[in-house]
């Protein structure tokens, strides 16, 4: 049978590959359009996103819609996940074996959905790319992956409590209509002459986005 989402959040809602499935209230695999444009991968659910089963839905998640309203995007418009589908203790990071038990059903929803943009919300999931990379350095810049960008930001949660990286965030979110239209351009464009380099990207003023 082909794989897909529902097929996915079914896998995830009774999955006990790791010790995460203890604190499991609700899974929460994740969520938005099939073949959305755009995907926004953060670390995993803290409370509430465990009490609703929906990926940031607390503090951090007001935030990230205003950082998508910003560029004239909703919630609706993007998928959004995270690197472990349910919730750590206390909201604790989580640890190694964690995300590696729970990647392949972030695998299969990158393949099944196809983003030509992925942004990645904090340090673990930037490491799945980057692992050596430090976010300072390198928040906001596009690196082509295969077919895609994927643009590192800082996790919003963080911004929340730092003024200084709340800025960079929001100045991060502005350039992501111009991140995804080169995104766009370069689909077919073949292996070989894709760029290697960290693609920079001016910084423009959003513009009206058109994702369908
Ligand atoms: N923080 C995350 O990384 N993910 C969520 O879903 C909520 C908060
Ligand atoms: Fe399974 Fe991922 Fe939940 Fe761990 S976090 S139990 S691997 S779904």
């Amino acid at each position: 049978m082909a794989d897909s989402l529902e097929q996915i959040g079914s896998e995830v809602s009774a999955c006990v590959r790791c010790p995460l499935h203890a604190g499991r209230v609700k899974a929460v695999p994740g969520e938005g359009p099939a073949h959305a444009q755009i995907m926004f991968i953060g670390e995993g659910p803290g409370f509430h996103e465990n009490q609703s089963g929906r990926p940031f839905v607390g503090a951090a998640g007001n935030f990230l819609n205003e950082l998508l309203a910003s560029i004239k995007l909703k919630r609706e418009d993007v998928f959004i996940c995270n690197v472990v589908k349910c919730r750590p203790p206390g909201n604790r990071d989580p640890e190694p074996a964690e995300i590696a038990a729970c990647a392949e059903y972030l695998d299969r929803q990158i393949a099944l959905i196809d983003p030509k943009v992925i942004v990645t919300l904090g340090r673990y999931s930037m490491a799945r790319w980057f692992p050596d990379a430090r976010i300072s350095h390198i928040h906001g810049k596009p690196r082509r992956s295969d077919k895609r960008l994927v643009v590192p930001m800082y996790h919003p949660a963080a911004a929340l409590h730092q003024p200084s990286l709340r800025q960079e965030v929001m100045d991060d979110f502005l350039k992501l209509p111009q991140i995804l239209a080169e995104a766009r351009q370069n689909w077919d464009t073949p292996a070989e002459k894709s760029v290697e380099q960290p693609a920079e990207i001016k910084r423009e003023q959003p513009k009206q986005l058109s994702l369908f």
